[in-house]
């Protein structure tokens, strides 16, 4: 997969996060499966402070490693911005934790598995700009994930956060939010998600 875009990142630590570009639909990064993070070490934990930044910055909940152009089993998010609107739990053990301690959350080689129960709701992406529709999810979800001080967690989320967490491994296989979509939705985006393949392209 050609990556002249893709930014190289150095293997420095103590800098402060900077802003990374956010690949949008259309470049191929976003197609591309991440391969697993075999250790946290501080190319990683640089590049999660990054990623961090760079979705604060862009106001979103959730940012995957092809977003920004690196094909790595990583994901950073943050539900706390839209805990009233779209409240989110997250249980470990059958223990439903403060999430204030958890975010944001840093999952590295994230395994889910999907619960039956599932809801409809509308889903933004920061590869998509001022794109957003209907997607179906499951409303609960158990996850699997390695976090960045090494510890391997094992947890329940629902709500917000499991919608969240859903969209984002999606990206780490290379799956975007519009091939969830029902065709009628997608039929009703394809002239903004030409357009912006076409801005990508060039
Ligand atoms: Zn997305």
């Amino acid at each position: 997969m050609p990556n002249a875009k893709v930014r190289i990142l150095k293997p420095q630590s103590a800098i402060p996060p900077m802003l990374l570009r956010i690949v949008q639909y259309g470049h191929p990064a976003l197609r591309v499966k991440g391969r697993r993070v075999g250790r946290a070490d501080d190319r990683i934990r640089q590049l999660s402070a990054d990623m961090l930044e760079t979705m604060y910055d862009a106001h979103g909940l959730g940012l995957a490693a092809q977003q920004v152009g690196e094909a790595l089993r990583m994901t950073v998010i943050d539900v706390l911005p839209l805990l009233k609107e779209r409240p989110s739990t997250l249980t470990v053990g059958g223990e439903e934790q403060d999430l204030e301690k958890w975010m944001p959350l840093t999952l590295l080689n994230p395994e889910v598995t999907l619960q039956e129960d599932r809801d409809v709701a509308s889903e933004g992406c920061l590869s998509f700009p001022d794109i957003n529709g209907d997607v179906v999810r499951s409303t609960k979800v158990r996850v699997k994930a390695d976090l960045l001080d090494g510890r391997a967690v094992e947890f329940e989320a629902t709500g917000m956060l499991a919608r969240a967490i859903q969209h984002e491994v999606d990206h780490l296989n290379g799956v975007l939010f519009i091939d969830r979509m029902n065709s009628a939705t997608r039929a009703s985006l394809k002239g903004r998600l030409k357009r912006l393949q076409r801005e990508s392209e060039e």
